[in-house]
């Protein structure tokens, strides 16, 4: 009860916004449930600094502001700073639920990624400078390591507090220039398995690309949605049942991937990767042995940057895109592994 009180005062006092307070600026963004936009705040409200992002939804908007809200308290620092969010009647096209949060910066991951510098674009934003060493393996799985550990400790604040991502990609995760770290963005498709919040919506199209092979996160013996102090008694047992965080962590373990081989940045290469790990029935290992004896010269270099330090890499790779959910490692284990017993960038080591 005192949580909720607690709740509600603090966002009594929080300033509040309504549509004229903005000037929109460049899209930054369209999905087929609304439009983002970074925007400034106008002339009479220009005693409040900063730049801002906006996102206009439709009525899915109603459960992003609730998931956005419960993050803010629960685990902030996961996820880009949310300010706030309302009903704007108003709109032409009818009900819209507009969205706030802090602009965080202009890297996505995927964004990064797509650079022939990465991961040493990455390295340099964490670092604030460019570092002055030769370029190799044995630094770029240093960086990757680094932004793995990274992803890990906002994907673990998430599944902490009970939320399931369910649409982790590298479009959906920003660099915080302000924090100088990376973090995770777009909880429109987010589920909150403690309060039953948006609990297997039918309706909801999954990233195929970076979706791992089970269609329903939760068991689909699992009776529909219980009201919510049923499902919040329910909900540590079902999590343990259904251990549905492990959905994000095969999206991690995808990303990883793309990090260590850049031959599997691009869609389509991505797109055929999934396919035959299909064939494979989801055995990576399985993949290895059918690529490798006639893997090209960058395949072959990212065999060798995860077969580093005994192949502890490729470990941890393999212990997140497993087919059955239970076998995949959680994010709070992956953080203990022994991948991440090595130092990281120097930046990283004195923040966390
Ligand atoms: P969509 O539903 O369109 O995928 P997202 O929430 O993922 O909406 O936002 C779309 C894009 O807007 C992101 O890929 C990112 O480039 C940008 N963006 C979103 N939130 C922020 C933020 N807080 N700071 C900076 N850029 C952001
Ligand atoms: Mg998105």
């Amino acid at each position: 009860f005192d949580m909720f009180v607690l709740a509600f005062v603090e966002r009594l006092f929080r300033p509040t916004f309504r549509k004229d307070d903005f000037v929109l600026g460049k899209k930054l963004g369209e999905g087929s449930f609304g439009v983002v936009y970074r925007v400034s705040l106008s002339k009479k409200r220009s005693s409040e600094e900063g730049e801002y992002v906006l996102k206009k939804a439709t009525e899915y908007g109603a459960v992003e502001i609730w998931m956005n809200e419960r993050v803010r308290r629960a685990c902030g620092n996961s996820c880009a700073d949310f300010v706030y969010g309302f009903l704007e009647k108003s709109s032409k096209k009818g009900p819209e639920y507009w969205l706030l949060w802090k602009y965080e910066g202009e890297s996505t991951l995927a964004g990064l990624m797509q650079s022939k510098e990465f991961p040493y674009n990455v390295e340099t934003i964490i670092l604030g400078k460019v570092q002055d060493l030769p370029k190799g393996l044995e630094r770029e799985n240093k960086i990757i390591q680094t932004i793995m550990r990274q992803l890990l400790f906002a994907l673990d604040g998430l599944h902490s507090t009970g939320i399931v991502h369910r649409d982790i990609k590298p479009q959906n995760i920003i660099f915080s220039e302000g924090s100088r770290a990376f973090k995770i963005i777009d909880l429109g498709a987010a589920a909150d398995l403690r309060v039953g919040i948006n609990y297997i919506p039918k309706e909801f199209l999954l990233d195929p690309r970076y979706s791992a092979p089970e269609q329903y996160i939760m068991s689909t013996q699992t009776p529909s949605a219980p009201s919510a102090p049923v499902a919040a008694a329910l909900s540590p047992v079902l999590w343990q049942m259904n251990l549905p965080d492990r959905f994000d962590i095969y999206s991690i373990g995808l990303i990883f991937l793309q990090m260590a081989f850049p031959s599997l940045r691009s869609d389509s290469n991505l797109i055929q990767f999934n396919r035959q790990l299909k064939r494979c029935e989801y055995d990576l290992t399985a993949w290895r042995k059918l690529v490798e004896p006639r893997a090209n010269a960058d395949l072959r270099r990212g065999f060798e940057l995860v077969d580093l330090d005994g192949g502890i890499g490729w470990e941890l790779l393999t212990s997140m895109v497993r087919y059955k959910a239970r076998q995949r490692i959680s994010a709070k284990a992956a953080l203990a592994h022994p991948y991440f017993d090595r130092q990281g960038l120097l930046a990283l080591s004195v923040m966390q």
